[in-house]
């Protein structure tokens, strides 16, 4: 090929990013690439994932910027593959495209109950208290608005995020870029005792221990524990004998459960062994049915019929996330990632010519922002060993995808209109003394992302 190779990645969240750094950070093979995404800004779950109240980690996006503003890479904000543009055509503009579209959808508990209102998923709650354009609002704002008592259910750090901002005072959040009517909400809610509850035990939980460590720092919540949750069972002690993680979180929630009462207004109830059997309520959640468990010989819980009613009001299901299928891909109903031999997409036991994928979409719905960038090198080792094979596209001129764009009324958010909706952003945080608020209006985004 006497031209650039020309490759789309889908999806601009860490796994994306990085996939173009990767592609535009070697020389052997001339890259140029287009960074599509459905939302008008970048960073996927860094945006719209990671805890407002954790600015180093969202900082992240900074890192990231450095790779959009490469010359040989684009922003397509604002345009939706499956909608917008399909599979089929990005081959028609592009020599390969890499699928990093990541996991959005959340999993569900089944069990009775779970529709009730006043159970919800993290991810709507993560998403609207990240200003996601797509956030349920409404349905949030009535959920958080008048219990008194929370159960989150989970034992992972996405459970422990949302804990934490339940129960965070307003001046512990005033510094984040949480928007200004989320913010609000949260100043209004008169949540004093909130329940996180897991499956199995201390050993078993896949807390990072400074998250972990993070609830029992609260400013005006205590954290109770039952210190019969914290007697390892032989199972439980070779576990925390062979993981220095496991044994660092044990240590933790040891700790915490001998602590007194120190008074403060709300309360953290930390429960492990506590398996959800049923919602109750009539229309609305009133409480939440947990079967005390035991550990088995593989680590697993095993219930033990002893029940409890906890009265509740909100339950916040954290179970992990799950990735969707994309019309025109192959999809894995089972393990709901997109089916790849090393990032080559693979259809019926063969790999797709052109077409690659990384991070959640590739691999499920686990590891940090970090595991995404060796994922994604690793993808694009594959792409670039591919590359003489590949079918050129019909159409390489990177105008053309554009005019189609343009044809159809999508109006594409680029770099530039990325950059002044950042500048907006920390305009608006400045006049609240903060470093940035996060604009959560869609149009809005797209009025001055597109500079009208
Ligand atoms: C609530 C939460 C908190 C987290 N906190 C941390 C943390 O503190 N530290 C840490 O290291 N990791 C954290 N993680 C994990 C981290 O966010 C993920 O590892 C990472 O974001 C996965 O990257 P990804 O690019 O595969 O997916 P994503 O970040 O989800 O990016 C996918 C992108 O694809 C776009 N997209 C989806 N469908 C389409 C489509 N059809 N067309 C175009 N674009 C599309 C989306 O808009 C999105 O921008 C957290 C995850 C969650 C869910």
């Amino acid at each position: 090929m006497t031209r650039s190779l020309r490759v789309a990645v889908v999806g601009s969240g860490p796994s994306g990013i990085y996939a173009a750094d990767a592609l535009t950070d070697q020389t052997a093979i001339p890259v140029t690439v287009d960074v599509i995404d459905m939302l008008p800004v970048p960073y996927g779950l860094v945006r719209y994932g990671v805890a407002p109240d954790h600015l180093s980690i969202r900082s992240v996006r900074n890192t990231l910027q450095k790779v959009l503003d490469r010359d040989s890479v684009r922003f397509l904000g604002n345009v939706e593959v499956g909608r917008d543009v399909s599979v089929a055509e990005l081959h028609h503009f592009y020599d390969a495209v890499i699928f990093t579209y990541g996991a959005a959808s959340d999993r569900r508990l089944g069990i009775p109950g779970e529709d009730l209102e006043g159970s919800i998923a993290a991810t709507d709650l993560v998403n609207w208290y990240c200003g996601h354009p797509n956030a349920k609002t409404d349905l949030i704002e009535s959920a958080i608005a008048t219990p008194t008592a929370v159960a989150v259910i989970g034992v992972g750090n996405v459970a422990v995020d949302v804990t934490r901002v339940l129960a965070k005072t307003p001046a512990e959040l005033e510094y984040t870029d949480m928007p200004q009517h989320v913010l609000d909400a949260l100043a209004a809610t008169h949540i004093t005792d909130v329940h996180l509850l897991g499956r199995r035990g201390p050993a078993q939980a896949s807390f990072t221990t400074k998250e972990l460590r993070e609830l029992g720092e609260l400013e005006a919540t205590e954290v109770i524990v039952n210190p019969i949750d914290v007697e390892l069972d032989p199972v439980s002690q070779a576990t925390v004998d062979s993981d220095r993680v496991m044994a660092r979180n044990v240590e933790v929630v040891r700790e915490w459960s001998t602590r007194g009462p120190t008074g403060k207004p709300q309360r953290l109830h930390v429960r492990f062994f506590a398996r959800p059997v049923e919602i109750l309520g009539t229309d609305h959640v009133e409480a939440i049915v947990i079967e005390r468990t035991t550990i088995d010989e593989n680590g697993g819980a095993v219930g033990t019929g002893v029940l409890e009613t906890i009265p509740v009001q909100l339950v916040v299901r954290s179970v992990g996330y799950r990735g969707l299928p994309l019309e025109g891909l192959p999809f894995d109903t089972e393990r709901h990632v997109v089916p790849n031999a090393d990032g080559r997409v693979v259809s019926d036991g063969v790999a797709v010519s052109g077409e690659y994928v990384a991070g959640w979409i590739k691999r499920g719905p686990s590891g940090i922002i970090g595991t995404n960038k060796k994922d994604a090198s690793a993808t694009v080792a594959a792409l670039l060993a591919d590359a003489p094979t590949l079918s050129p596209a019909a159409e390489p001129d990177p105008e053309a995808i554009s005019a189609l764009l343009a044809s159809r009324g999508v109006g594409a958010i680029t770099y530039q209109g990325w950059q002044a909706i950042d500048a907006a952003e920390i305009a608006l945080g400045a006049s609240r003394g903060r470093d940035r608020t996060t604009i959560h209006d869609r149009d809005e985004l797209i009025r001055v992302g597109s500079g009208s």
